[in-house]
């Protein structure tokens, strides 16, 4: 018996039930990966992630080629390589990952369909990106959870399945070809910053963790400048590192500090599992929202300000520097700038959005668009009217203001929580610094937002 292994967002030996599946007869198995130009169509092709996978798709190759197997890569549409590669091989079944996407239920709909007409068969796992699959626990009147504690808790009681070892040896058959394996050094517009890819580091990263910081995480997550979380956001987008796992792991290790990050963890499947319902809300406003966000001039010299970088609020700034130098933003840091751009710019979610999937390495469409919505108050939280002032989240969250001076140099000669207010500083200290006043004052914004919310 032949089967495929059609690889997307799982890219892992250890723990990956497809891969078990298609191996349990004993028979060949074709680990495939498909470079689709309809994802990159779509706008998914940012460079930071190209990278990313490409660490990560040599590193796979790599722990096949350790078991006598290797990596088969194609380019072009998923569904027709697919097709292509199952009869070179004369494959009865394909196997792959559950995803929630519109883009990736269309591509299952249509690869099922195109398998089946050959005489093959397509399998479908979950648990292979989330812990708990989406739809597993719904509550009484509804398909999905739209808030996170009653979730949670019907979460936390799920039994998980067990952890899955990495197979002992492949045998892929060799007359199934592949194009040459990308390397990061050939993607271009890479944030000098940007951590590696791959399971190997994946896993290495979470050993680490579990040793060394998840002990301190529930004091210590908040703290911008200690950067005292995981960093493991790349690695379960990527499936380098498996969420079942990861919970099941630091399950073990015990204490509050495993419990803070298990909870996150769960978030992540939170935001899965309402994709899978509503997979327009990639796009649309999860809840309904009536007045409209500020557009015109005006407002794209401001969003491109916060872009830049360049607000004038520190913190925020500060935050947006380290996108673009890493690929990635503390959990603070992004609450707080897109507390920032929507509800003190009151500029549109999705131009935030955009930005944040242009840089992310982690930038997923389901932890993305519906933490914008989270904190834009058109999704799940149940209090959408909050807004994050960034004087007092920047004073609270770096009070010594370190995380600003590490992030922008104008400041870098400011001493401790002034930091925060530069417009407070001394008339020729102020004078001597490259940095910009407000693109609006915190009232004024307030305003805007209170009046196109009705709040006034
Ligand atoms: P840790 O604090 O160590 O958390 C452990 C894991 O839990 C993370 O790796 C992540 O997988 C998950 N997690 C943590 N917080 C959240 C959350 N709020 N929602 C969902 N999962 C969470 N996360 C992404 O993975 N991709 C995104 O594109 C993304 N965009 C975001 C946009 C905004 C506006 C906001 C406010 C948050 C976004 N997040 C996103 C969630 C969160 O900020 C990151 O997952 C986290 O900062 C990653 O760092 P870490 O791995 O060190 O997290």
């Amino acid at each position: 018996q032949t089967s495929v292994v059609v690889y997307t967002c799982d890219l892992r030996l250890s723990d990956h039930p497809p891969l078990r599946a298609a191996l349990h007869g004993g028979g060949r198995v074709v680990p495939l990966f498909v470079r689709d130009r309809s994802v990159d169509g779509a706008g998914f092709a940012a460079p930071n992630r190209l990278a990313f996978l490409a660490d990560s798709l040599r590193d796979l190759d790599a722990r096949l080629r350790e078991r006598g197997g290797r990596l088969v890569l194609r380019e072009g549409d998923t569904v027709t390589e697919v097709c292509r590669v199952a009869a070179e091989a004369d494959a009865d079944e394909v196997h792959m990952a559950g995803d929630v996407s519109a883009f990736a239920n269309a591509r299952e709909q249509r690869l099922r369909r195109a398998l089946e007409a050959d005489g093959r068969r397509l399998y479908v796992h979950d648990t292979v990106s989330t812990a708990v699959a989406p739809g597993a626990v719904t509550p009484a009147a509804s398909d999905h959870f739209a808030v996170f504690t009653p979730y949670f808790r019907r979460w936390s009681a799920e039994g998980l399945r067990d952890v899955l070892d990495p197979p002992r040896a492949i045998t892929v058959p060799e007359e199934v070809g592949s194009a040459a394996l990308p390397e990061r050094g050939d993607v271009s517009g890479v944030s000098p910053g940007l951590c590696a890819g791959g399971e190997t580091e994946g896993r290495r990263r979470l050993t680490a963790w579990l040793r060394s910081g998840v002990d301190a995480y529930e004091e210590r997550h908040d703290d911008l400048a200690g950067d005292a979380t995981s960093r493991l956001s790349p690695h379960l987008h990527f499936g380098t590192l498996s969420p079942v796992e990861a919970v099941q792991r630091a399950r073990k290790a015990g204490g509050t500090g495993a419990e803070a990050f298990v909870r996150q963890v769960a978030w992540r499947d939170f935001h899965r599992q309402v994709l899978a319902a509503r997979p327009d809300a990639a796009a649309h406003d999860y809840r309904t929202h009536r007045d409209r966000w500020r557009t015109g001039r005006s407002a794209e010299a401001e969003a491109e300000a916060w872009r830049a970088g360049r607000t004038g609020y520190p913190v925020v700034d500060a935050a947006m520097r380290q996108l673009s130098h890493e690929g990635w933003m503390h959990n603070r840091g992004r609450l707080l700038v897109a507390s920032f751009l929507t509800k003190t710019l009151y500029v549109d979610w999705r131009v935030g959005a955009r930005h944040f999937l242009d840089l992310l390495v982690d930038g997923d469409v389901a932890n993305n668009q519906l933490n914008w919505q989270w904190m834009a108050g058109t999704g799940t939280d149940t209090r959408p009217n909050r807004v994050l002032n960034p004087v007092v989240q920047g004073k609270r969250y770096d009070p010594d203001g370190v995380y600003v001076r590490r992030w922008v140099p104008e400041l870098a000669d400011v001493r401790g929580a002034e930091v925060h207010e530069p417009w407070r500083l001394p008339g020729l200290e102020r004078a001597s610094t490259d940095y910009p006043e407000p693109v609006v004052s915190l009232p004024e914004g307030l305003d805007r937002f209170r009046r196109a919310r009705g709040r006034a």
